[in-house]
């Protein structure tokens, strides 16, 4: 008799499941637990959206869009751009299934086998596992222990196999925020070598620092990706987008068409809606959240204050085991994720501060107990 079972590709078999979902699968099986382990925001898509998705559907904007998106939100966001970094006339526009889309678009316009991505570390743990799969590798630069990405740490690691130079602000996992002469030096860094950069800012609208500052700005060599999974309350609605050169765009759309076929159509005009909106009341929410876990911990852990998103990366207590750690999490049904499911070290966790101050104070008072218990 033939083996029958399907044989799983090399491809597959070189991607290990995210250390992030096994947590969030441990949190299905307990009653009451307090889960800051995933990254989404606590509220709901904004009521005005809703609406603009569902008038969508009962208005029969349900077939396919062309690939790009529809040029309503592709204007609007142009627009955006525009005022933001000046001349994009060389750049163009277009709509993603989420920035995930956008990442694996990117990737696959950019790398071939055997070429080398550098990403930060700590990252996001998409970009290690894209790269294995369009067959490139994803060589890290470090940003401990501030967690600020700076060019001398990036250079050390160019080589002539480097292709592109990701960067992701405000970041996950550890919410750092760039400044001006940050972005700054990183774009003259991609100027210098030709090296393009990635600019992943999926948390744009969450920061707290003076504005956010992407180095687009500052250079026209870059692909800047974002979306409205976060800013918008709507990760299950798969809406991103990004910004590029435009040779490299129109190759992304034949990607697109081939693969994904366009992001989701009403929902295309949904997020047109939401551009239209002002999210600073749920950047102060967050902002207040921020301080209010930042103040509470920062006695019994060593803590960069972030800049923006909604992430916390402390660094567990001098000689804390980290295994000690998650399982004394876990006994109060308490869910962060382990700093190594996010890095090459597993010096830290991240907790995710998008939720009701009630369960931050819970948790702040578990965290602080584990600590003195663990010294
Ligand atoms: N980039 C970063 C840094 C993220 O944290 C996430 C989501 N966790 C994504 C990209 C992907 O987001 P989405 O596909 O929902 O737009």
């Amino acid at each position: 008799m033939a083996d029958k079972s399907i044989r799983i590709s090399q491809r597959a078999l070189g991607i290990k499941a995210s250390g992030i979902r096994k947590f969030f699968e441990l949190g299905l099986s307990m009653k009451n637990p307090i889960d800051l382990s995933i990254g989404q925001a606590h509220f709901d898509v904004p009521e005005e959206i809703k609406q603009a998705a569902i008038g969508a559907i009962n208005e029969g904007r349900n077939r396919y869009t062309v690939t790009q998106g529809i040029p309503e939100l592709r204007d609007a966001l142009k627009a955006r751009y525009a005022q933001r970094f000046g001349d994009i006339s060389g750049c163009e526009t277009m709509v993603t299934c989420g920035v995930s889309g956008g990442l694996m678009l990117t990737f696959l316009a950019t790398l071939d086998p055997g070429d080398e991505i550098l990403i930060p570390d700590p990252y996001f743990v998409m970009y290690r596992h894209l790269a294995t799969m369009v067959g490139a590798k994803a060589v890290t630069y470090d940003i401990y222990p501030e967690f600020k990405p700076t060019a001398a740490a990036i250079r050390a690691k160019i080589t002539d196999k480097t292709r592109l130079i990701l960067v992701n602000s405000p970041s996950n996992p550890t919410g750092y925020a760039l400044n001006e002469a940050e972005a700054r030096e990183l774009a003259a860094l991609s100027d210098e070598t030709g090296i393009p950069l990635v600019s992943d800012e999926i948390y744009e609208d969450f920061i707290y620092t003076e504005r956010h500052v992407s180095p687009r700005e500052f250079t026209d060599n870059c692909i800047v990706l974002s979306g409205a999974s976060k800013s918008m309350g709507m990760p299950g609605w798969r809406m991103g987008w990004l910004l590029a050169p435009r040779d490299l765009v129109e190759r992304m759309y034949s990607l697109q068409q081939f693969s994904y076929v366009c992001a989701p159509a009403p929902l295309q005009w949904a997020a047109l809606k939401g551009l239209e909106l002002d999210f600073a009341a749920h950047r102060e929410e967050y902002r207040a959240k921020r301080d209010l876990v930042y103040e509470g911990l920062k006695d019994s852990y060593r803590i960069v204050k972030p800049g923006g998103a909604f992430y916390m990366f402390p660094y567990l207590p001098d000689g804390v085991d980290p295994e000690r750690f998650l399982e004394a999490c876990i006994k109060r049904e308490l869910l962060v994720v382990p700093g190594g499911a996010c890095s090459d070290r597993n010096t830290n966790f991240r907790l995710c501060y998008a939720a009701t101050d009630e369960k931050l104070k819970r948790a702040v008072d578990m965290l602080n107990d584990i600590a003195g218990e663990l010294r």
